[in-house]
């Protein structure tokens, strides 16, 4: 096996596709080297070697030896230095470098092959002994830290101790005396906590390194940071062995990092820090403040330290234009290390830069005018989860944060606002113009007054598909849910966590895109639509094939999601409109009466306040299809529940406290989400199918008139599981068509079709299909059916299950490719087969998850649904996933 690649000297056996074989750093080092960048010679070790290591039981083997020696007689060929040799020695660099970048996770030694003896050839070398003895003291500390495991603290109290003996401020102020002091203490320490010295051979040094690298592979925080990041345990990371250069040869020396453009901007402006006199890890320790790499840099920042283009002009030109060169060649923002030794530049490293979402957005816009990338290539680039900072308002991220506790990310955006934690007091502060935080054990439909009137929802039970995650979502607010680390104590108005008990009134801020519930306002930037943004929204949509529609349940949603680009309504839930204003006690009134002369009273009262919500839907949407949603959930989610609630809505019904509590009591159902709800409704009491039906015709027939666009509303039927329910609720549908077109006199075009949120639906979707115009799939609840899995009581025990590798994603949240999409896959397949133009589409919360969409567009769905705010996402992943 080849386990070593080389590079150096202006050609490299690696190259930047090499990336899972060399990791990296390794696949870009060797790219810069077929560049003619200046590279400090070294060599790989690949990536399976690290498999390999582990297999062997910790242990490197001789073929892998062999090989890395020899790659060592290159290096020193290359530099004309050699191995543990005191005349003219070569140190060497270990770093780690896996596929995906994991800064700091794992290991990293510099300046191996020093000892007693080559410490002195070094100084020599260099003609500078404080040098040679810096560079000793580091080493030492490093391998007795990361070798052999003695923990950073033993070396930095002695460092403190003999810099407070010394009468030393700084590190830089030592002198090589001072520095020879320390390195015998450091032996001493090292002699005394591991039982063995410091190792002086530097063979002994090279392989143990080495092996500390590999193992760093499964240290807990590379692990844990590997799970966080979905990178797999599998891939091993590379290790380089490099010749070192030397960033703290004196003032002519100095190392930094730099990104190419501005990270957090998008500036075209080299931007970057670096620091005179030092090495690597003195940037990432941060002992010193580090110096402004341009000047237009140190300007804006307001430093009086001057820049690198002051300090060094001739290394910063070279950098510049090697820069420029990187970018033109990777195409992309780059992310560099470097070092300056003596006058002379380095390039350590270069990988594709990390950056905030609205330097994304500019960098693509910016390159497509540069004409560096095409247009798609620029909404390739952009995450499509990353919008959410641009579409919202988020917290500053120089904000300094008192964090109190934390729940699941459920509603993107940031707000700050008084606790108040019903939802009467929500409305109340919203009348007196305050900012409030709704804060719940949970939410119900009856609070959705009180989320409206609130700036944000923080709940300490449910998950991403709880009630009060998909109402906020929909309305756009910040919401947390699930933060399980928090107690809301409703006896005693407190919400309490991180420490501390918070009343009513006070001012909590809660992070929608973290989770993170934090004391007091913070700090927000705005959300900006305009510009950059636009700009790849438009290059999106000529590049996408799906439709994009939106869950909006009330006018403002529906306003909302047009602002955003949505092509039509893929699902209004009818119910939320029942819960407004009055419309409450008239429902409740249908509800509870005794018989269906009763309910069809009632139903009177409500029809027109229905045909009006549809009227105005349709004429936002302006002629786009809209498709309403018959009632769905069961009727006792609309009763009261507290017990002074139910003896005021008992008074109001003509009923007493007791008569009322044995109603609910009879509607009570042991699981509600398989229970009396969606189309069962229609099927028990058919006068409240006709009465929405009639609702949407008439509004159809009035909107047509106003607004003199074609409407063609799209009747949709929920939890149909037989063909036979779905053709009896279709039936009275299409009755009360003919009634109320017949009688208008206009042409109205309308379809009916069904959710597919039930197994059984998916797998009978062709003989359905003779029944339907179109199909959405109804995810949540067709998650919730596949798995077996309750929507509302699953966010505990998924958490459980992703922490311990039983599922690697929530399904609530990601499509469950495998199962549910397979029942997607059959549905859409059999349903295709009976009718070949079959309008297929999605409105559960996987609408507006980009890996979710992807899956859409593999299987051929003509358009996805979401929530108001997560339009654009679905616009750009929707584009990405045709590209
Ligand atoms: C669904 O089940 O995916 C859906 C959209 O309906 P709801 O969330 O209202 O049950
Ligand atoms: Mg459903």
């Amino acid at each position: 096996t080849k386990w070593v690649y080389s590079f150096g000297g202006g050609t490299a056996e690696g190259r930047a596709a090499d990336i899972e074989m060399l990791g990296g750093k390794g696949a870009n080092l060797a790219e810069m080297c077929t560049l003619g960048l200046p590279v400090p010679p070294g060599l790989t070790i690949i990536t399976q070697a690290c498999n390999e290591f582990y297999k062997a039981g910790r242990h490197l083997n001789a073929e892998l030896k062999a090989q890395v020696t020899s790659g060592i007689a290159r290096i020193e060929a290359l530099t004309e230095r050699s191995f543990g040799s005191n005349d003219h020695p070569l140190l060497l660099s270990v770093r780690s470098g896996a596929r995906a970048s994991m800064p700091g996770m794992m290991d990293t030694v510099l300046n191996l092959g020093l000892n007693d003896e080559t410490v002195a050839g070094l100084a020599r070398d260099a003609g500078d002994e404080r040098f040679a003895w810096d560079s000793y003291r580091r080493f030492i500390q490093m391998y007795g830290d990361v070798v052999m495991g003695l923990g950073h603290d033993l070396f930095e109290d002695i460092l403190e101790d003999e810099k407070a003996r010394c009468g030393r401020e700084l590190e830089t102020e030592m002198t090589a005396e001072e520095w020879r002091a320390v390195v015998v203490r450091y032996k001493q320490v090292i002699e005394e906590e591991a039982g063995e010295p410091f190792p002086q051979d530097p063979q002994t040094q090279l392989w143990g390194a080495i092996g500390s690298v590999f193992a760093s592979w499964l240290n807990p925080r590379a692990t844990t940071y590997r799970m966080l990041h979905n990178i797999s345990q599998e891939w091993g990371t590379a290790v380089n062995v490099q010749a070192m250069v030397f960033g703290n040869l004196g003032n002519s020396s100095a190392t930094g990092v730099a990104f190419t453009r501005n990270p957090s901007t998008g500036e075209n402006l080299l931007f970057g820090e670096f620091l005179v006199n030092a090495q690597g890890e003195d940037v990432v320790a941060g002992i010193r403040t580090p110096q402004n790499i341009t000047e237009a840099q140190r300007i804006a920042s307001g430093s009086e330290k001057p820049s690198l283009e002051k300090l060094m002009p001739e290394a910063f030109g070279e950098l510049l234009a090697i820069c420029r060169r990187l970018e033109a060649h990777y195409r992309d923002l780059q992310d560099i290390e470097f070092t300056i030794e003596r006058g002379r530049l380095w390039m350590l490293q270069t990988r594709a830069g990390k950056r905030t979402a609205k330097a994304a957005l500019k960098i693509a816009v910016d390159m497509v005018e540069e004409r560096l990338i095409s247009r798609d290539d620029a909404v390739a680039r952009i995450d499509p989860a990353s919008l959410d900072q641009v579409l919202h308002t988020t917290i500053d991220p120089q904000a300094r944060r008192t964090v109190i506790g934390s729940g699941l990310p459920a509603s993107p955006g940031a707000a700050s606002g008084a606790i108040v934690f019903t939802s009467e007091d929500a409305v109340r502060a919203r009348k007196e113009g305050r900012d409030v935080i709704l804060v719940r054990v949970e939410t119900s439909p009856e609070d959705i007054h009180g989320m409206s009137a609130a700036v944000g929802i923080l709940t300490s039970r449910g998950g991403m598909t709880s009630h009060a995650a998909v109402v906020a979502r929909g309305m756009g607010l910040p919401c947390v849910t699930g933060a399980g680390n928090l107690r809301v104590d409703l006896r005693n108005g407190l919400l309490i966590g991180g420490g501390l008990s918070l009343k009513a009134g006070e001012i909590i801020t809660i992070d929608g895109s973290s989770g993170q519930v934090i004391k007091g306002a913070v700090p927000m930037l705005k959300p900006e639509l305009s510009g950059d943004f636009a700009r790849i929204m438009e290059w999106a949509d000529a590049s996408r094939r799906m439709r994009v529609r939106t869950n909006a349940d009330t006018p403002a949603d529906a306003r909302t999601a047009r602002a955003f680009g949505a092509e039509g309504i893929g699902l209004c839930r009818t119910e939320h409109m029942f819960f407004e204003g009055e419309r409450i006690n008239v429902m409740r009134e249908m509800i509870l009466a005794s018989d269906e002369a009763g309910r069809r009273a009632a139903l009177a009262k409500l029809l027109p306040m229905q045909r009006s919500d549809f009227v105005e839907l349709f004429s936002i949407m302006h002629g786009l299809p809209v498709t309403i949603r018959l009632l769905d959930p069961p009727l006792h989610e609309f009763l009261p529940k507290a017990e002074d609630e139910i003896a005021e809505v008992a008074t109001r019904m003509g009923l007493t406290p007791r008569e009322l509590s044995e109603r609910i009591d009879a509607l009570h159902e042991f699981n509600p989400m398989l229970g009396h709800r969606g189309c069962r409704l229609a099927i028990s009491y058919p006068e409240i199918c006709e009465m929405q039906a009639r609702a949407i015709f008439e509004a159809a027939v009035e909107a047509a008139r106003q607004t003199g666009a074609a409407v063609v509303p799209e009747i949709m039927v929920p939890l149909v599981g037989l063909k036979a329910e779905l053709d009896y609720v279709k039936a009275s549908i299409d009755a009360v068509a003919r009634e109320v077109i017949g009688a208008a006199g206009l042409p109205i075009d309308y379809l009916v079709g069904t959710m597919i949120e039930l197994p059984r639906a998916a797998l009978r979707a062709h003989v359905i299909a003779e029944s339907a115009d179109f199909f959405s799939f109804g995810t949540n609840d067709l998650t919730q059916t596949t798995f077996g899995i309750s929507r509302d009581d699953a966010a505990q025990f998924l958490e459980t299950y992703m922490r311990k590798g039983i599922i690697e994603k929530d399904p609530f949240v990601q499509i469950d490719y495998d199962g549910v999409g397979e029942l997607i896959q059959i549905a859409a397949e059999r349903g295709r087969r009976t009718k070949n133009a079959l309008k297929l589409g999605i409105c559960g919360e996987h609408g507006g998850d980009p890996t979710s969409i992807r899956f859409c567009e593999e299987r051929g769905l003509d358009y996805v649904s979401c929530s108001p705010f997560r339009v654009p996402i679905a616009r750009l992943a929707a584009a990405q996933a045709a590209i």
